[in-house]
């Protein structure tokens, strides 16, 4: 069976053939090894964008093959597209990649539990939530260290990671359906990611309140799943494109005017890989960032809370979609904003490459946690769940303490009028005991 979703078909070619063409672009010039943070880590030439364009190309040829090793030095790269954003010859190194892990996975097979998360399992929400409560389950009874409300997983994660307790109540559960406004003036149907509904739901519910104040109706549609990018990201292209359709399918019954998403990934995914994955555009309604949405769409008047808050950057906000003012505008008019001293880096995260590669992870993330320590601000905001996860795990690690938190919930705080001292995300976030 996983032979037969993993076979070569035409949309495998045009996959192929599409990665050829951006290829074809690259000038060898280099320019992207100043901008890689693998290449900064490693500094090996296989592990930044001309390199590996250069191993697809010989692969292609004929001249090398699929190997473990080469796989490695495919699946080492963070799909941040900080390359493609700098290069001067326009290669959307995303095609490039996606199109060699594709080919890996077809000819040496995926691992078998991989392939059946993202063909039976992610597309079956009870099952996808009997999944996950198992995992809350252990995470409660296997003994391990413990970091105030960080636990350690030690039989999962290699590395050691520290993350935060599943929540009680999937956002899902607590949000699916819509929120009637009296007068409402637009309808947003919401995008809620497998990270935030599973551990994070308060950024669902801070998000539901704000666009209710700005008199903005919201529906959760319960049939969404994950979006795909885990399965994208391991080169089984048939099951995120099964999951593409499947969410569009749930967002369009939602008829409404915009699709709004709270996760960078999951946005970048829905906004620039859906059109690819399933041919034409994926929505007829715009898609956009809640922070693009909230700035853009609503009149919220917030009350500047006096806590001091920074803001980091996702990968796949500001280099996957192009926002880094939005959330920074709105964060200025919420709290006392101060930028992170140095703050180009990638926090390691990047979907299952911390889990892969936790030591690089590690390296990378490190660099951004200490650019963090430098500032004066008790709170880091910022757009991505996996974000929020992966500088809370590093900050708890290196003593510092400081939260990380989506700017949602900053923003909610300042719109509710209520402090932040008892923590953001209280059920579920790092609390400095
Ligand atoms: S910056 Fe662009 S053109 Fe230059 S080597 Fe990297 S991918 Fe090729
Ligand atoms: S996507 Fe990011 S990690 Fe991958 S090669 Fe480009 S800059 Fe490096």
């Amino acid at each position: 069976m996983v032979g037969e979703f993993l076979k070569r078909d035409s949309s495998n070619d045009l996959t192929a053939s599409a990665a050829r063409n951006e290829a074809d672009k690259c000038a060898r010039c280099g320019k992207c090894r100043s901008v890689c943070p693998v290449f900064a880590e490693l500094k090996d030439e296989a592990f930044v964008a001309r390199g590996r364009i250069w191993l697809f190309e010989a692969l292609e040829r004929g001249e090398i093959r699929a190997t473990p090793e080469l796989r490695k030095i495919m699946s080492a790269c963070l799909m941040c597209q900080r390359c493609a954003e700098t290069c001067p010859s326009g290669v959307r190194f995303m095609r490039v990649i996606e199109a060699a892990r594709e080919r890996l996975s077809r000819e040496m097979g995926l691992p078998f539990g991989a392939s059946f998360v993202f063909r039976h399992i992610l597309t079956r929400r009870r099952l996808f939530d009997f999944a996950m409560r198992s995992v809350s389950l252990l995470q409660r009874i296997v003994p391990g260290e413990r970091k105030g409300n960080l636990r350690h997983l030690p039989l999962f994660f290699r590395g050691g990671k520290w993350l935060p307790p599943f929540a009680k109540n999937t956002a899902l559960q607590l949000h699916s359906g819509g929120t009637r406004v009296p007068g409402a003036r637009v309808r947003v149907a919401l995008f809620v990611g497998c990270l935030t509904n599973y551990v994070y739901p308060r950024i669902v519910s801070s998000t539901i309140a704000l666009l209710q104040k700005a008199r903005i109706e919201t529906n959760v549609p319960a049939s969404q799943l994950c979006c795909g990018v885990p399965a994208l990201a391991m080169g089984d292209i048939g099951a995120a494109r099964e999951l593409a359709r499947r969410n569009m399918e749930s967002l369009q019954s939602a008829q409404c005017d915009y699709i709004v998403t709270v996760c960078a990934s999951c946005g970048r995914m829905l906004k620039h890989e859906y059109p690819d994955l399933v041919g034409g555009s994926a929505f007829s309604v715009p898609v956009l960032d809640v922070s693009e949405f909230i700035k853009n769409h609503t009149d919220l008047n917030l009350e500047p809370l006096s806590d001091t808050v920074t803001y980091h950057d996702p990968c796949h906000l500001r280099w996957g979609q192009g926002i880094a003012s939005e959330p920074r505008q709105l964060l200025s008019s919420a709290c006392q904003f101060r930028e992170i001293p140095d703050n180009m880096y990638c926090c390691g995260q990047a979907g299952t490459f911390h889990i892969f590669y936790p030591e690089i992870a590690g390296l990378i993330g490190r660099r951004q946690v200490e650019s963090i320590a430098l500032s004066d601000a008790d709170y880091v905001a910022t757009g991505c769940p996996g974000c929020i996860l992966q500088l809370n795990d590093l900050m708890a690690q290196a003593g510092i303490r400081k939260k990380a938190a989506h700017t949602v919930e900053i923003l909610s705080r300042a719109q509710f009028g209520e402090t932040m001292s008892r923590g953001v995300s209280a059920e579920n976030h790092f609390d400095p005991q």
